[in-house]
C-alpha cells in the first residue's frame, strides 16, 4: 500500500463547505461519493448566488472573446473548459443532472460581434469540433444547458444519498463554526472577498436574467460575448419557460440599483426580439439576479489560502461549465494529494499577484472599441470617447492593461 493511499484512507477529515451554489455542491457530491470516510457539511448560505441567476449553458466556444486565442492564461482556460465540456454527459449521468446537449446558434449583430465570430470559427477548427454556417452566424454543435434549480436539486439528492454529508441552509460563521472542522472549502462565489484579502482585485459581476412563459427557440440562440461580458442569450428554461440573459453590472458589492434593473430588462427584451424574432417586449416575466465571482485578471482563485482554508471562486462566466472538471480536482486535492497535478492551478493560486497578461496598448484599443460599440447600441454620442481611455490610463499612471469590463474602476 503506497504512502499516499495511507494518507487518503486514514484522514477522516471533517470538512466544511461554505457555499451551496454549483461549485460548493459539486465538490460536496464528489467528496461524499468518492471518499466515504470523510464527513462533509455544506453551509448553503441564503444570499443570492450566481448559480441561481444563470441560464445556464455549457458554453465554451461561444464564450470566446478577442483575447482567448491570443494570451496564454486565457487559452489555457479555454482548453480546460473544452475538456470539462467533454466530461458533462458522464457527469450528468453520474449525478442524475437533467442536462440538455444541443446546438448553440451564435449570431453576429454588430461589427465587433462579427470579429469575435471569426475567432470562434478559428477555435472550432483548432479543437476539431464540427460546426456549420448559418445566416450571419455559426452553429456550435456540442454545447448545452441545464436549468439551475434542477441542477442544484440533483446534486443535493446525490449528496443526501451519501451518509457522510449534510446540507444546512445557513451561512458558515467563522467565529462559531471554524473550530469544528479540519478544513473549510470556501465556495462562496463573489462573497469570498468578504472573508479574505486577496492580492488580486475581485468584483461582483451582477447578472440579471429574465424568465418568460413559453418556449421560444428550441435550443440556445445567442450573440458572441460583448464588452467582455456575456452578450445576449435566449434558451429554454425548464419544461415550458424561456431564459433571456444576461447583464453584467460590475460592482464592489451585490447591490444593483432599481433603475439599472429596469433599463437592463428593457434592453434584454429588445435585444432578444432582434435576435430571435420572437415577441418579448411587453410580455410578463420574472427576473433572477446574482453575482458572478469576478477577478481582475479573468482567472479563477483555486487552492489553499493557508493550511485550513481552501478557496474556489472567481469562476466568472463559466462556473457551471467547468464544474465537472473543477470539483473532482478539488476533491482530490483537499482529501488526497494536498496539491494539484495540473499546472493550470499555478495560474489560479488564490494568494497570487494579479496576472498582467494584457498589454496596455491592446487594452486601450479594446476598451475604446467596446465603449464605441456600447454607445452605438444605446444611440449615444461616440465622439466623446475619442482618447478618453488613454487619458484615463495616463493620468492614473497605469502601465499594464486592464480588462475592458473593469475600465470604470481604473
Ligand atoms: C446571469 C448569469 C448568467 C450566467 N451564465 C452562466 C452560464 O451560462 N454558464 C456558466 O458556466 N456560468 C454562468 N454564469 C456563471 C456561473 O453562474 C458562476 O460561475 C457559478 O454559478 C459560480 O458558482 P459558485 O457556487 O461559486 O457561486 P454562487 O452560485 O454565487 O454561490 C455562492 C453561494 O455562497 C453563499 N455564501 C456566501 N457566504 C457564505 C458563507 N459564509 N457561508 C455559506 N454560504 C455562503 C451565497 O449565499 C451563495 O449562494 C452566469 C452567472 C450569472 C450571474
Amino acid at each position: 500500500m503506497s504512502g499516499l493511499w495511507w494518507v487518503w484512507e486514514e484522514t477522516n477529515l471533517k470538512i466544511a463547505i461554505a457555499g451551496g451554489g454549483v461549485i460548493g455542491l459539486s465538490i460536496a457530491a464528489e467528496i461524499s461519493t468518492r471518499y466515504p470516510q470523510e464527513s462533509v457539511t455544506v453551509f448553503a448560505g441564503l444570499r443570492p448566488g450566481a448559480t441561481d441567476a444563470a441560464g445556464a449553458m455549457f458554453n465554451v466556444f461561444s464564450e470566446i472573446d478577442r483575447n482567448t486565442l491570443v494570451f496564454l492564461p486565457m487559452f489555457r482556460k479555454l482548453e480546460y473548459a473544452a475538456l470539462a465540456l467533454e466530461l458533462w454527459p458522464d457527469w450528468a449521468a453520474k449525478y442524475g443532472i437533467p442536462a440538455h446537449f444541443c446546438e448553440t446558434l451564435v449570431h453576429a449583430q454588430t461589427d465587433l460581434d462579427q470579429e469575435i465570430l471569426n475567432y470562434i470559427g478559428v477555435a472550432l477548427k483548432t479543437f476539431g469540433d464540427k460546426f456549420g454556417a448559418i445566416d450571419s452566424g455559426i452553429a456550435i454543435l456540442q454545447e448545452g444547458y441545464v436549468q439551475p434549480t434542477r441542477l442544484k436539486a440533483a446534486l443535493i439528492n446525490a449528496i443526501h444519498r451519501n451518509q457522510n454529508c449534510i446540507v444546512r441552509s445557513t451561512d458558515f460563521m467563522r467565529q462559531q463554526d471554524d473550530k469544528s472542522y479540519d478544513v473549510v472549502i470556501w465556495a462562496n462565489g463573489a462573497y469570498a472577498s468578504m472573508y479574505f484579502d486577496f492580492k488580486v482585485r475581485t468584483f461582483y459581476g451582477n447578472g440579471l436574467g429574465m424568465i418568460f412563459p413559453g418556449r421560444f427557440p428550441p435550443n440556445i440562440v445567442r450573440t458572441p460575448v460583448r464588452f467582455n461580458s456575456c452578450g445576449i442569450n435566449v434558451l429554454p428554461y425548464g419544461a415550458d419557460e424561456t431564459y433571456v440573459g444576461a447583464s453584467n453590472y460590475i460592482s464592489a458589492n451585490s447591490h444593483v440599483p432599481k433603475d439599472v434593473i429596469r433599463e437592463t430588462c428593457k434592453y434584454l427584451a429588445e435585444q432578444a426580439e432582434a435576435l430571435t424574432g420572437a415577441r418579448f417586449i411587453s410580455k410578463g416575466y420574472r427576473t433572477v439576479l446574482g453575482p458572478r465571482p469576478m477577478t481582475e485578471d479573468g482567472q479563477p482563485l483555486v487552492g489553499w489560502m493557508d493550511d485550513r482554508n481552501f478557496i474556489v471562486t472567481g469562476t466568472r462566466r463559466d462556473g457551471l461549465t467547468i464544474s465537472p472538471r473543477l470539483a473532482p480536482d478539488v476533491a482530490d486535492c483537499v482529501v488526497k494529494y494536498k496539491t494539484f497535478s495540473n499546472p493550470i492551478y499555478d495560474d489560479w493560486r488564490p494568494n497570487r499577484d494579479p496576472l498582467r497578461w494584457l498589454p496596455k496598448d491592446i487594452a486601450v484599443i479594446q476598451t475604446t472599441q467596446s465603449l464605441i460599440e456600447r454607445a452605438k447600441l444605446h444611440n449615444q454620442d461616440i465622439n466623446l470617447i475619442d482618447n478618453e481611455v488613454l487619458k484615463k490610463y495616463n493620468s492614473n499612471h497605469i502601465e499594464y492593461g486592464v480588462l475592458p469590463e473593469y475600465y470604470e474602476f481604473i
